[in-house]
């Protein structure tokens, strides 16, 4: 049994890193979003290959492709051209680095000025960074960019018992510090939210402390919350979902939770469809809810839900 969760324990639990390549991201894509002020734009996401994340947190599996050295300088900024050299043109790019753009050990300073430039076309730029990685440098980069800046954090939960033991060492005031920061320099903020996190296993509590995680961190003053439905495999998950101190999420409550944070109205909600079909207990409507999923974070509408047998089984209440 784990008595103490902490970075030595995190790591003994982990399977292998990948192998990969410092010039490349590990990974590109090209699609379509509705950014801050309610178009819907193109939108590349870059992957970042750069050393991995100094926080541990007992969820992330995104240490998978990292590297245990300071990346190099001059890394981040070939990875960013081989990347657009593939990828449509787009009026946002996401880079997204397996941690925070503003470790220093992970994203260089002195590449920062490659790195905008390279950036230039680009009308909006999200990075993802810690909320206790706040500082300076944040503006010096945001000065150097020619369109707007956003910053995605995780937020995750603000259930009082489940926060401090995901080791992510933040607690509800360093978020709500943080989002003022990056505020008061124009920055827009998006939260990451998880579903279903470990230690918290009734479909209602998941339910409650999601929704009531949305309501935080747009009243702290973020503009968009994504929804992340909580994934085992790295390890340490799977350890607490054998032992019954995860429950991973069902496709049908992460539907439900989705809809009930866009009823808010409080600003922009998106759902997370990485993997999705791991959360599905049903083929029959798996590509329909999918589809309604996506439609949903294109639309930003609660558009009607599928009908399928499987909703008899352990349904939960809606309100539709
Ligand atoms: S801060 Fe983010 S990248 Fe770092 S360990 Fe936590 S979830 Fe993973
Ligand atoms: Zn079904």
């Amino acid at each position: 049994m784990i008595t103490e969760i902490g970075n030595r324990t995190i790591e003994q639990y982990r399977p292998h890193k990948e192998e990969v390549d410092v010039n490349k991201p590990y990974l590109y894509l090209h699609e379509e979003e509705v950014q801050f002020d309610g178009a819907l734009k193109t939108v590349n996401t870059v992957f970042l290959t750069n050393k991995e994340c100094p926080f541990k947190c007992v969820m992330c599996d995104l240490w998978r492709h990292t590297l245990d050295q300071p990346t190099p300088i001059g890394a981040i900024p070939r990875q960013i051209e081989y990347a657009l050299k593939r990828l449509p043109k787009s009026s946002v790019i996401k880079l997204y680095n397996s941690g925070n753009f503003f470790d220093v050990q992970a994203i260089p300073v002195d590449d920062y000025e490659k790195i905008a430039n390279l950036l230039r076309d680009f009308d909006h730029v999200v990075v993802e960074n810690h909320p206790k990685l706040i500082g300076s440098k944040i503006s010096d980069f945001k000065s150097m960019l020619s369109g707007t800046f956003e910053v995605a954090m995780g937020l995750e939960t603000i259930h009082p018992v489940v926060m401090p033991k995901l080791n992510k060492q933040i607690t509800k005031e360093n978020f709500r510090t943080a989002v003022s920061f990056l505020r008061d320099l124009d920055i827009i903020v998006r939260a990451f939210i998880l579903l279903n996190p470990p230690f918290l296993k009734s479909v209602e509590e998941n339910r409650e402390w999601c929704l009531k995680s949305v309501k935080f961190a747009f009243d702290a003053g973020v503009s968009a919350c994504s929804i992340i439905p909580t994934r085992g495999g790295n390890g340490i998950m799977d350890h607490f979902e054998e032992v019954g101190d995860f429950i991973p999420p069902k496709l049908e409550e992460l539907e439900t939770v989705y809809a009930d944070s866009l009823r808010l109205q409080k600003g922009l909600v998106f759902c997370d469809l990485w993997d999705l079909e791991k959360f599905s207990d049903c083929k029959t409507c798996f590509n329909e809810r999918k589809r309604r999923l996506e439609t949903m974070n294109l639309t930003q509408k609660v558009v009607p839900e599928i009908d399928c047998n499987c909703w008899d089984t352990g349904r939960i209440d809606h309100n539709d």
